[in-house]
């Protein structure tokens, strides 16, 4: 019966098959590359560092973002799984989220390095970097890249975006991949907890403003802080008392 539903099937599929070429009408299925992040917590200060891929299979690009002091855990999957680091990228130049930087560059080759340029000097200087504070002189080389609120970042196709998240430090960055729903977000937010904002360099206000610019993403974000359990933006929004009651 022409024009039945039955009958368009029918010859739908009898099209494609029997005439291969018709088949290039059909669109291929659409396959989501989703970036991968593996997780290290490296160092005294159990500082999570993260290995991000783009989930493309025929890739071996990767990111690094944050390292801690004694990376080699780290450092050996990288070489282990014959991955290409492309780029560095810090969410803040606390001491100890760049104490293994050199140790990338000595091992890996001189590559990109990105921070927020707000702590544009940071990494070279022990007074801001904190690492002053507690007796050390801890400095890594300076990022070359420096970066602004609304920058984005592409590793093999997947477009990051970069936001300003200031208050635990001046440069504070999250890096966010929309269509994945992941984001690295450094020592802002925690898993029921924020990051503290009692350092010389820390704003109580700039905090909360970037903790609200944060719960402006999508419930189902998976969120990869600086340190302890990955978590998500909803369950950070639902339990966490810093959000909730504010501080
Ligand atoms: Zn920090």
């Amino acid at each position: 019966m022409p024009g039945s539903p039955a009958a368009l099937t029918s010859i739908t599929l009898f099209a494609v098959a029997r005439f291969p070429l018709l088949s290039v009408l059909v669109p291929p299925p659409v396959t989501q590359i989703s970036p991968l992040i593996t997780v290290f917590t490296l160092g005294d200060w159990q500082t999570n560092c993260h290995v991000v891929t783009s989930g493309n299979p025929g890739s071996k690009n990767c990111w690094i973002v944050d390292c801690g002091f004694d990376p080699d855990e780290m450092l050996d999957f990288i070489a282990t799984d014959n991955l290409k680091p492309q780029a560095i990228l810090l969410t803040h130049a606390h001491l100890d989220h760049i104490g293994g930087v050199d140790r990338i560059l000595a091992r890996f080759g001189k590559m990109p390095t990105h921070i927020h340029e707000g702590e544009a000097g940071y990494c070279s200087d022990p007074m801001l970097n904190l690492s002053a504070m507690i007796g050390m002189d801890t400095t890594c080389a300076e990022p070359d890249g420096l970066l602004k609120h609304g920058d984005t970042l592409t590793l093999d196709g997947t477009t990051w975006r970069v936001l300003h998240t200031p208050g635990h430090s001046p440069g504070g960055a999250c890096f966010v991949h929309d269509e994945s729903r992941q984001a690295v977000v450094g020592d802002t937010l925690f898993a029921g907890s924020i990051g503290r904002f009692d350092f010389p360099t820390s704003n109580r206000d700039l905090l909360k403003k970037s903790l609200n610019l944060l719960m402006t993403l999508p419930d189902d974000m998976t969120i990869y802080p600086g340190h302890g359990p990955t978590t998500t933006i909803g369950a950070e929004r639902r339990s966490n008392p810093y959000i909730n009651g504010g501080f």
